[in-house]
């Protein structure tokens, strides 16, 4: 291989090596494919080592983006390879035992949780049930000011509705007093110490990688004044003592617990000093014997080095952690902040719109949770991003419904129509094609409704069909009984949905996807339906029934 080919093959090779490990390109990886591709290489190692290390570094120094990117722009074959292998079913875990594994479905109760938060649900307790293990369901619930038991229902709710049984439930906020002790045991190992520095010097001296004074000064009173609430709100916090110097900003003694002032809706008024997320983290998944964390890959690595610091001090056991690919939610808002505005300014109705993708809404909508399930084994623990969005969700679900759904006809602008010659009879309408889901029965005479849209297209001399019921001709501004046969029919000619000229017809309203409403009315059959129901209004598409009384329906999709 001539240098030049050299340079650019080992950037190939850097690319694929660091994409299959969390973003890091190893040397000797590359150094192995090269000599593998061409021998003579081996001759040539200590001449192009530079050429290895600048490679290395400029594949390491790009963001994840950039190098999946990279690599598919200059060998878009061996991209997709490195994809094709992972998404088959769902890999094994490592270090991972049949009954030995326990997993957690970690939800903060601050926001009603929507598709992104149940796929990871999802993944955590489909591996947990693929070993024969268990799942364990906690509430982060150590802070007070977003924590609300409206939340923790909606998760309960949300878990029911995409079949997700924990095996346990724990609430976070119930163990403080273990998380005193902790931080006592590190007060007393000089690993943590009471800062009385304001918020913006704490923020100054970790920026500058330099010491406060409290740091040396700092005794197991203070923290025992802290807890007794000698302190308020703001005045101080207590700190790990890190690595000042780290590169590793989180490392740089970061605050791991504060003084909150606000009631807590489990706790009530007991509690005011209250742990940060990654020290509260790392004592529960210990404590609660989690062998594995499945989690995005958006959490980072900065925050695993502190909480296996936190635990490394403290004597806890360690986590086996997976990473997969972060979800993208897109063409929905789906941050509560956003969502919640939205609700105030009218924009959507509430938390269950079906615009939104919160579980609510989903469940809503009639986005059954199969769907879930087939998404999440899907993305398994693929590390590259996965977008959720509505063309995905809709799709998975259709397959699902398609055989399970039973179908009904609704008219949207109703046109009356006299087919003459066409004689009184009974017809019986299978509710699906191939699936035994019942049978409709319709009394028919000469009378019916069909679309105004199908209407305005009929032509003089040309036959038409109502589906599964007659054919009939236009001639001379008239519409002719023609035949019953769907043998004498025209190939490729229009098959429109219809109802019978009937008092027992329904009014049904349908609320769509942008928010907008339709009127219609639709065959009395509907009446055997109960809400939640999902049916498939013919050459219109999905719709779950919301009210009974209303005969008001969801579009779930196309
Ligand atoms: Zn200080």
């Amino acid at each position: 291989m001539e240098k030049k080919d050299i340079e650019k093959q080992a950037y190939i090779f850097a690319l694929e090596n660091a994409i299959r490990h969390d973003g890091r390109a190893s040397k000797g990886s590359i150094i192995g494919k090269l000599i593998a591709m061409d021998s003579s290489v081996k001759a040539m190692l200590k001449k192009i080592q530079p050429i290895l290390d600048k490679t290395v570094k400029k594949v390491n120094g790009l963001g994840e983006q950039e190098q999946h990117d990279e690599l598919k722009k200059l060998d878009e074959k061996r991209y997709n390879s490195i994809f094709e292998k992972q998404e088959k079913g769902m890999p094994e875990l490592p270090n991972a035992e049949k009954g030995k594994v326990t997993t957690r479905i970690p939800p903060e109760p601050s926001k009603y949780p929507h598709v992104g938060h149940a796929l990871s649900f999802l993944l955590n307790y489909i591996y947990a049930k693929k070993y024969e293990g268990k799942a364990i369901l906690r509430f982060e619930d150590t802070n007070p000011q977003k924590s609300s038991k409206e939340y923790v229902d909606a998760v309960h709710e949300g878990l029911e509705y995409i079949g997700i049984k924990p095996d346990k439930t724990i609430f976070a906020s119930d163990d403080m007093e273990k998380f005193y002790k902790y931080a006592e045991q590190l007060i007393k190992q000089e690993k943590a110490y009471v800062c009385f520095c304001d918020k913006e010097k704490v923020r100054k001296l970790r920026n500058e990688g330099k010491v406060c004074k409290c740091r040396e000064k700092s005794s197991i009173k203070e923290w025992k004044d802290m807890l007794k609430g000698k302190y308020k709100e703001g005045e101080c916090t207590l700190r790990l003592k890190g690595d000042m110097e780290s590169n590793n900003f989180v490392m740089r003694d970061p605050i791991i617990f504060r003084i909150i002032d606000y009631p807590h809706y489990r706790q009530k008024q007991r509690y005011k000093v209250w742990p940060m997320y990654d020290f509260e983290n790392s004592i529960e998944d210990s404590i609660t014997g989690i062998t594995h964390i499945l989690r995005s890959n958006e959490f980072g690595n900065m925050r695993i080095e502190l909480q296996n610091y936190i635990k490394e001090l403290l004597g806890l056991k360690k986590q086996t952690i997976v990473q997969y690919g972060r979800f993208n939610i897109t063409g929905a808002i789906s941050q509560g902040r956003e969502i919640r505005e939205m609700i105030e300014k009218g924009e959507v109705s509430g938390w269950d719109d079906p615009q939104l993708v919160t579980l609510k809404a989903l469940k809503r909508k009639g986005i059954v949770k199969e769907t879930f399930w087939e998404i999440a084994k899907q993305v398994g623990l693929s590390k590259t991003p996965t977008n959720l969005d509505w063309s995905l969700i809709n799709s998975v679900n259709r397959k699902i419904l398609d055989d399970k759904a039973p179908r009904y006809f609704f008219i949207k602008k109703p046109v009356k129509i006299k087919i003459e010659g066409a004689e009184e009879r009974t017809i019986e309408l299978g509710k699906h094609p191939t699936k035994d889901l019942g049978k409709r029965v319709f009394k028919v005479g000469s009378e019916f409704i069909i679309e105004e849209e199908d209407y305005k297209q009929l032509q003089d001399g040309k036959i038409y069909r109502l589906m599964d019921c007659l054919n009939f001709k236009k001639q001379k501004n008239k519409l002719i009984f023609y035949s019953l046969s769907y043998k004498e029919f025209p190939k490729g000619a229009l098959i429109m949905h219809w109802l019978p000229e009937s008092k027992d017809n329904l009014k049904t309203t349908i609320l769509m996807d942008d928010g907008s409403e339709i009127e219609g009315i639709a065959e009395s059959h509907l009446k055997e339906l109960k809400e939640g129901d999902i049916v498939q209004f013919q050459r219109f598409g999905f719709c779950r029934l919301d009210s009974e009384e209303k005969m008001y329906f969801i579009f779930s999709h196309k």
